[in-house]
């Protein structure tokens, strides 16, 4: 088992970086190390996951103040398993052209290129309960998702005619201007600004898509819901998000939100659970039995002398792990219920019962008294 590095050390930051420090450490060590700049260099190869990972924990800022608490040893573990990022693919095109940002919402400004002229990516957020996770349920989602326009097939153009090459540019999409500095000639490329980069013009547009090219569609999704999938997991289609007219579709991106489960609390694959019990339970024991996220009944055993803040555990009842077999823990708290209201048998028992008891009222006499004294100083 190798040692974990920091993740601040990961990143050469420190621990009161800003989030624009985080961002500007990841881009430029995600650059230096990555893949297809160093290929079949596992050293890089390496270097650029821990990167990855250190960047995704401490972009969160819930997964920071986990990790700033417990280190790697968070309850929660790691969100990634040994294999690096899970669920989306980094290539370096992304990393360049800002295909990135959708990743982890919008973290890096500028433009893309003319050069890798591509569609918006599109995101939809889906709820689903613990018991959709636990059934691995296929789902159906229904969006409004961009498409080509079937009257112009996607040229923004009324008839095939009215699409003219760009008189400025001359159809490249791009003009070189040149400039003089010194004793040199500097040539400066930048988009056409009368087609757009596109290096056609349309005469008449598409009445159906106003000359966008792409019309809003009701499409139906079907995504099975993956293992163990984790609050917020995005799940990405490549060239299904907003399509562009000359150009590469964006991708689109789902994702799966838990909806609050009325009683647990997710950390990572284990259930967290408040149990509210009576003080006679507590001390005589008790059997509870509870539906569960798996279908099946939980059967939660309090001990007889049981105490308020004590948990139980049980093995194996939580949810399903992202990768490899088995589950995680369901963690019971016992809590104690006092009732608001008590008639006056149950009072006259009570009452019988701090006899037996003996509250320590040598103690709380002693308490009142350093109260006063210390008022009174
Ligand atoms: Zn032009
Ligand atoms: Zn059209």
């Amino acid at each position: 088992m190798v040692e974990k590095r920091d993740y601040y050390e990961v990143l050469g930051v420190s621990k009161d970086a800003s989030d624009g420090d985080l961002k500007k450490a990841f881009r430029s060590l995600a650059r230096k190390y990555h893949p297809d700049k160093n290929p079949d260099d596992p050293e890089s190869e390496k270097m650029f996951k821990e990167v990855q990972e250190a960047y995704a924990v401490l972009s969160n800022p819930d997964q920071r103040r986990q990790y700033d608490m417990f280190g790697h040893d968070s309850p929660s573990g790691s969100p990634f398993g040994p294999g690096g990022f899970e669920g989306v693919n980094i290539n370096l095109d992304d990393l360049f052209s800002g295909g990135f940002e959708s990743i982890f919402s919008g973290m890096f400004g500028g433009g893309r290129s003319s050069r890798a002229r591509r569609g918006n990516d599109v995101l939809i957020r889906h709820s689903i309960t613990l018991e959709q996770i636990f059934s691995e349920e296929e789902i159906e989602i229904n969006a409004k998702l961009s498409a080509n326009c079937d009257s112009c097939g996607g040229s923004g153009a009324e008839s095939p005619d009215d699409v003219q090459k760009c008189s400025t540019c001359d159809g490249q999409g791009r003009i070189v201007q040149q400039a003089r500095v010194g004793p040199f000639v500097q040539q400066v490329v930048s988009d056409c600004p009368d087609c757009g980069g596109r290096g056609k013009v349309i005469r008449n547009r598409c009445k159906d898509c106003k000359g966008s090219g792409s019309v809003e569609k009701e499409k139906t999704l079907r995504i099975k819901i993956p293992k163990g999938t984790e609050d917020g997991l995005r799940l990405r289609q490549r060239g299904m998000g907003q399509p562009i007219v000359n150009g590469q579709s964006g991708d689109l991106y789902i994702q799966l939100d838990t909806t609050p489960h009325p009683w647990f609390e997710r950390d990572g694959p284990d259930l967290i659970m408040a149990l509210p019990i009576g003080f006679p339970e507590m001390m005589l024991g008790t059997r509870i039995e509870l539906p569960h996220v798996d279908g099946e009944m939980l059967t939660i055993d309090v001990p007889k002398g049981s105490k308020p803040s004590e948990t139980l555990l049980i093995r194996g009842r939580g949810m399903p792990y992202r990768r490899g077999r088995g589950r995680g823990d369901v963690t019971v708290l016992l809590k104690l219920h006092v009732p608001s209201k008590i008639d006056k048998k149950m009072r006259n028992t009570l009452e019988s019962m701090t006899e037996k008891f003996g509250l320590p009222t040598d103690a709380i006499e002693e308490s009142v008294r350093r109260e006063a004294d210390n008022r009174r100083n």
